[in-house]
């Protein structure tokens, strides 16, 4: 197994996300030219919608990263951000978009799926985890002459929204879209907003629709698969999304129905904890060689919640307070239970968790989780320690060894004679 290593794609329709990148990373580029200011916001909120809805371009630099690691790009990247006195024990985002904007972004040099749009209006957080925070706080900095709007909403776990959040975050959704109209030169049209979230909350019926195929016994697809993805984070509110997931949910009902699985002797079913090492995807295969599918993740489960399009201001509110903590900021007792609950729909054998080493927000309270797994369930877990995007902090010899012994575990419990 090599370090950097490309996952097996089996569907059809996850063969189609490399047109459906690349068509979004072209759109980005040419909204300058098409005179569509350029919005740079972190992922998983409401504002998505907003700028759809005004014909606005979000551009994500989180999701940017991920595509630079899928692309071998990120070690330049990284050398110019810890050039820049970044320590290396940082977010593996944060260290590559830094290094990104302030190196390469600035070269003549042409890279896979061209650069990123220079932005005209930044939206900077002030929530979520501390490095997405600070990555649009050095975004602020790179590029002064972009209008900043600084987010207010409360920190607050999801199983404790209350009324009160919510009628804050309506407040801050109205004056968002107050700055956007200013900033963007053009005004809201309601009901054109009602649209997007429409679509978007099509999207959302899909995701969990998709979702739930994978709890079919043999699963259909698997977390190789995951990078379908990219269009929950960059296209919700637009019928590319709908119209890519209803292909992807088309050709997995059809798999479920047929019985057709990942492999042709599904043994181990395994849930993978934490962010996927985006430089090695094939990471995710590797279990196959002995019978195990990872046929649920940690981050699929941000984008389970419907929107209201009669009421689009409170369903982009509680979309905003409830899908970024989802992964990250959410408690460890809710994580737990989240963890829990995914163990028994997707009946799943053996847990694989990713101790990541640059995102500690989702790397806390694992070993409560693993006590919780053992105890209430009886689900053995492995550790695997690795970076979800910097290769340097990877060794393919231990988590090889950590793997098979794990598997070869697993499978005699299930009774099955590895030979
Ligand atoms: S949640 Fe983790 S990966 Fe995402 S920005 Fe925060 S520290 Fe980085």
């Amino acid at each position: 197994m090599e370090k950097t290593q490309k996952s097996i794609k089996r569907l059809k329709s996850g063969k189609a996300l490399n047109q459906v990148v690349a068509e979004y990373y072209l759109e980005c580029m040419q909204a300058p030219r098409e005179g569509r200011p350029v919005v740079w916001m972190p992922p998983m909120n409401g504002a998505i919608e907003m700028c759809y809805a005004m014909d606005l371009q979000p551009v994500f630099p989180e999701n940017w990263s991920p595509v630079c690691a899928a692309f071998g790009l990120t070690p330049r990247n990284f050398e110019v951000a810890e050039g820049m006195g970044y320590s290396r024990d940082l977010c593996g985002y944060l260290r590559n978009i830094i290094g990104y904007v302030n190196g390469p972004m600035q070269a003549e040099a042409a890279m896979p799926l061209g650069r990123l749009p220079e932005p005209d209006i930044l939206l900077s957080p002030n929530g979520g985890c501390v490095p997405v925070m600070k990555i649009f706080h050095a975004l602020e900095r790179r590029f002064p002459s972009a209008k900043v709007f600084a987010g207010d909403l409360p920190q607050v776990a999801v199983e404790e929204i209350k009324q009160h959040h919510m009628d804050y975050a309506v407040q801050e959704g109205a004056r968002l879209i107050e700055f956007l109209e200013h900033a963007g030169k053009r005004k809201l049209n309601e009901e054109r907003l009602r649209e997007v979230v429409a679509l978007s909350d099509q999207a959302c019926a899909l995701w969990d629709e998709i979702m739930t195929y994978r709890r079919v016994i043999p699963a259909p697809f698997s977390a190789a698969e995951i990078g379908i993805m990219f269009v929950m984070v960059t296209r919700q509110g637009t019928a590319k999304a709908v119209d890519f997931l209803t292909l992807v949910r088309d050709e997995i009902q059809e798999r479920a129905h047929q019985h057709q699985g990942v492999i042709a002797d599904e043994k181990l079913r395994l849930f993978w904890d934490n962010i996927p090492l985006w430089y090695n995807m094939g990471l995710f295969n590797y279990f196959e060689k002995m019978g195990g599918v990872v046929v649920a993740e940690t981050y699929s489960a941000a984008w389970s919640l419907r929107l209201d399009p009669s009421r689009p201001f409170e369903s982009l509110a509680l979309k905003s307070l409830r899908s970024y903590p989802m992964v990250s900021c959410v408690s460890v007792e809710r994580r737990k239970q989240m963890l829990l609950n995914a163990c028994r729909e997707y009946h799943i054998d053996g847990v694989i968790m990713h101790r990541n080493k640059s995102c500690l927000p989702i790397t806390l309270g694992q070993m409560d989780i693993k006590r919780a797994l053992e105890t209430e369930l009886g689900i053995p877990t492995v550790f695997i320690d690795a970076d979800h995007m910097d290769a340097r902090n990877f060794s393919v010899a231990q988590f090889q060894a950590r793997a098979d012994a794990f598997m070869e575990m697993l499978l005699a419990r299930k009774g099955y004679a590895h030979g």
